[in-house]
């Protein structure tokens, strides 16, 4: 039930952040992610409208999101994100705090001042390598300097504070990490490292690819000497560090896998085809997208959205031996 217009979960947490996937279609094909491509494109009617995910994402501000992060798939695949970014950055006169967007960076070097003047508060760029060969196996597609000139551009148009996601997976890029960090001191952004997620559309994940949250830190700071960030986490999904001789830059480390972080999650996601998803893990969806379609009232949206936030699960079951991976990849998730 909304208390004072929070969505609320049945274990009393809040949800005030939104992941909305704008199309599941991709230009790269990581392998953690993508191995074998894309099923084919589903068809485009069964995808929200612009017009359906502003007036979606009206009532999830009303309901007290606050942060809403437009992911993919590749969300600058689809035609014109300027138009629905626009559109959502007005939201923030409806109590919207936060606009960011989750991107390969693949159309950053044209497009970044256009998603800063339409109104995108910040940005997170994917980069899983800075060696040429690396980037190239890990990705699918050979492109490590245009991400960079993208990662450029983003700062120049003001997109910040910029945060690079790095996902480590055992015997690829786990001797990269101390070199990240060289990165993130060297261009003033925060570098936040991902465990390996069982989220890969080959189901081919195990657990020794996973790199630790521990592993990592303690890499870096071999180089690096770290510091923990003297800020409350909340709701936020990283662990965060400054480097102890205060060069500029920032760490993050993500470790769902390791050091799970669901009792303070505050994270809903809708689908580009227009399912709700509780969890990154969830088995099931629930149909905002029919809900919608079929006539119901605001009101009866909102209700709808509501019934759906109390079943979000207490946790996601990762580390339980009956774990069942979801069918749908990241890229169909949203990320
Ligand atoms: N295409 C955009 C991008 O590359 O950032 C947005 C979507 S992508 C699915 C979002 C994030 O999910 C990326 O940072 C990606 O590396 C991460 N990701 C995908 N599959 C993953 C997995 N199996 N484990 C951990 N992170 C994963």
């Amino acid at each position: 039930m909304t208390i004072s217009g929070t969505l609320r979960d049945s274990y009393g947490r809040p949800i005030r952040d939104l992941r909305v996937s704008l199309t599941d279609r991709c230009n790269f094909r990581c392998f953690y992610c993508l191995p074998h491509g894309e099923p084919p494109i589903a068809p485009k009617e069964q995808m929200l409208s612009y017009e359906e995910i502003e007036y979606v994402c009206d009532i999830f501000v009303e309901l007290g999101i606050e942060k809403i992060r437009l992911t993919g798939g590749e969300p600058m695949m689809r035609r014109d994100i300027e138009t629905i970014i626009s559109k959502l950055a007005a939201l923030k006169s409806k109590g919207l705090h936060d606009l960011a967007l989750t991107t390969n960076g693949y159309f950053l070097p044209d497009r970044a001042q256009g998603l800063k003047t339409a109104g995108l508060d910040r940005i997170t760029i994917s980069l899983d390598s800075l060696k040429r060969d690396v980037f190239k196996q890990m990705t699918g597609v050979d492109v490590l300097d245009r991400v960079l000139a993208g990662i450029a551009a983003a700062k120049n148009a003001g997109l910040e504070p910029i945060k690079i996601n790095a996902v480590i997976v055992r015997g690829h890029n786990e001797d990269e990490t101390a070199d990240f960090a060289a990165f993130a001191r060297e261009h003033d952004v925060c570098v936040r490292f991902i465990e390996f997620m069982p989220l890969d559309s080959g189901h081919d994940w195990s657990r020794d690819d996973v790199v630790s949250g521990r592993e990592i830190r303690a890499s870096i700071s071999e180089r690096f000497p770290l510091v923990p960030l003297d800020v409350h986490r909340g709701s936020g999904t990283s662990s965060r560090y400054r480097f102890a001789d205060g060069a500029p830059g920032e760490i993050g480390i993500i470790a769902p896998v390791t050091e799970p972080f669901c009792g303070a999650c505050s994270r809903i996601r809708l689908t580009a085809d227009g399912q709700i998803r509780t969890c990154l893990f969830s088995t099931v969806e629930h149909s905002l997208r029919d809900v919608v379609r079929t006539g119901a009232t605001r009101n009866e949206i909102l209700e709808f959205i509501e019934s759906v936030a109390m079943k979000k699960e207490p946790r996601h079951y990762i580390n339980d031996p009956g774990f069942v991976a979801p069918s749908r990849s990241m890229s169909f998730i949203g990320g």
